[in-house]
């Protein structure tokens, strides 16, 4: 096992990796960890990472989720040296392109009698899975059309009967030398002869799969455990079709298989419970930065108490021992705690530009043809460096950008709407409000424009809230007034953010709600 990590011998870019999508869907939190993992590999061994489009089910392909797969990977950086957009010397990179190819090898098999035509219909496969299972006999087929003559196999397709092609299976033990898991043996008589094309153009998943793997020099095919069951059927027609000789055997790709990554019950991973789609995160607010570090966790640990990781980092610090055989839980408030990082690391203009589009999408703010910015509601023009104010202010607080429309909600809304109970602080009544209202309004309207900035508010108030020695019963109903929330950043910043003039006229609504 151990020799098999040592990398060394081989000489740089020997490395080839491959994350192979296919396009029938947007891409998922899981198989954006396979991409990376692929990808780290790649790059820490100064080797290639390649991208492969697996688009051969017609019936399931869309072009716009391999649009939304490559969108999305160069998005979280994860960038290939080889893919359909850029090519490479082993292209095509897409399967659809690469029906030839599969049919040079699905003739071949056909010809050396290691595959065969089966013209069994769908009515007929049915019954005998149902009669195998009725027998308590794990369903396989059962070898009808194995052994036809050739004259019965012309006359067949001269008749244009339905067929597929099967891959002829023979009792046999198949070794996985898994990188990770060691050794896993496979008792070929469980897996039957198996389908490996619809026709001579249509191949299906583990024919094309096995092919392209050689094809393509990949020398480490790392992917998602639930894969496992398929690895023995394509190391077989790998062999069958390019194990020539005991030397060739180094030449055939090693094999790593990732943990599978559980939601936080612990069960798979469920798109009802936990979002799955790296889109959704994204869309959310989560930042790419956050979600690499997040997914490089998902089976994968340094060893060290280090938390924090960059792409680069991970390139250097990633190694395939590293990575464990248990399932990995995915863990949301993991999530949540890297991005406040990442956001908090982001300059106040950065993260005000990521903002914005949240800010525009709830229509609190539009920007006017001439590129100025308005609040909606007010009619208001407003400055980018008013936007900067208010979000360096929940900088701190922010887990994910979308959060910012309900933190920041009161500095775009002319009216507020909050229950008027939510103005006393502790035991206060409503005649104790009014007294903290007024008294506010008071010293409030004596401070002059050009004073009217946090430190000196919070100087001239905190004086006033000593005067009777309770500085809840003044800044509380003080803070509810100019926000309508329970929670919030604090009351000076705000109030010089919103100005002397919104802040009066919120005294003046809360003392009408009371
Ligand atoms: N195309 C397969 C899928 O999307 C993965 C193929 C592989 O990694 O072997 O599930």
């Amino acid at each position: 096992m151990k020799e098999n990590l040592d990398f060394q011998f081989l000489k740089p870019g020997a490395i080839r990796t491959r994350y192979a999508p296919a396009p029938t869907g947007s891409l998922h939190i899981g198989s954006a960890r396979t991409a990376l993992f692929n990808y780290l590999f790649a790059k820490k061994n100064q080797g290639s990472f390649i991208l492969r489009i697996e688009d051969t089910d017609i019936s399931r392909n869309e072009s716009i989720f391999e649009k939304e797969i490559l969108e999305t990977l160069k998005w979280l950086g994860i960038e290939w040296d080889e893919g359909p957009d850029n090519g490479g010397s082993f292209g095509p990179y897409r399967q659809s392109e690469r029906l030839e190819i599969y049919k040079k090898y699905l003739k071949k098999l056909l010809d050396e009698n290691k595959a065969y035509y089966c013209f069994c219909t769908e009515e007929e496969l049915d019954a005998q899975r149902q009669e195998q299972m009725s027998r308590g006999e794990a369903p396989k087929y059962s070898g009808t059309c194995a052994n036809f003559a050739p004259e019965e196999i012309k006359k067949n397709l001269g008749e244009k009967k339905k067929y597929i092609i099967r891959f002829r299976v023979y009792p046999q033990k198949i070794i996985v030398n898994d990188l990770i898991r060691g050794v896993i043996e496979f008792d070929t008589t469980l897996i039957g002869d198996f389908p490996i094309a619809k026709f001579l153009e249509y191949p299906l998943y583990n024919f094309s799969v096995a092919v392209d793997d050689i094809e393509m020099k990949i020398s480490h095919v790392i992917r998602g455990e639930d894969l496992l069951p398929n690895t023995p059927k394509q190391i077989l027609i790998q062999e069958a079709l390019f194990l020539h000789s005991r030397e060739e055997k180094l030449s055939l790709p090693s094999w790593v298989h990732l943990p599978l990554i559980l939601g936080s019950d612990r069960s798979k991973l469920s798109k009802r419970r936990e979002a799955t789609a790296v889109s959704d995160y994204k869309k959310d607010g989560y930042l790419s930065e956050a979600i690499i570090n997040f997914i490089s966790f998902l089976g994968w640990n340094p060893g060290t108490n280090r938390e924090i990781y960059s792409l680069a980092s991970l390139v250097k610090e990633f190694s395939l021992e590293k990575i464990q055989k248990s399932g990995a839980v995915f863990n949301l408030k993991r999530l949540d705690f890297l991005n406040g990082f990442y956001i908090r690391q982001r300059s106040i203009e950065k993260l005000t530009d990521l903002c914005l589009p949240y800010l525009i999408k709830s229509k609190f703010i539009s920007i006017d043809s001439k590129k100025r910015y308005i609040i909606n509601e007010m009619k208001e023009i407003i400055s980018f460096n008013y936007l900067e104010k208010i979000i360096s202010i929940y900088q701190e607080r922010l887990k994910k950008l979308s959060e910012i429309v309900e933190l920041t909600d009161f500095f775009f809304k002319d009216k507020l709407e909050y229950a008027k109970e939510l103005l006393k602080w502790r035991q206060m009544k409503d005649e104790d409000v009014i007294l903290s209202l007024n008294r506010l309004e008071i010293v409030l309207s004596k401070i002059q424009e050009e004073d009217w900035h946090k430190d000196n508010l919070q100087r001239i108030l905190l004086a006033e809230a000593e005067k009777n020695s309770n500085r809840g019963e003044l800044l509380w109903p003080l803070r509810v007034a100019m926000t309508g929330k329970e929670n919030s950043a604090g009351p000076f910043e705000i109030a010089e953010i919103l100005g002397k003039e919104k802040v009066l006229k919120r005294m003046q609504e809360a003392k009408c709600l009371i």
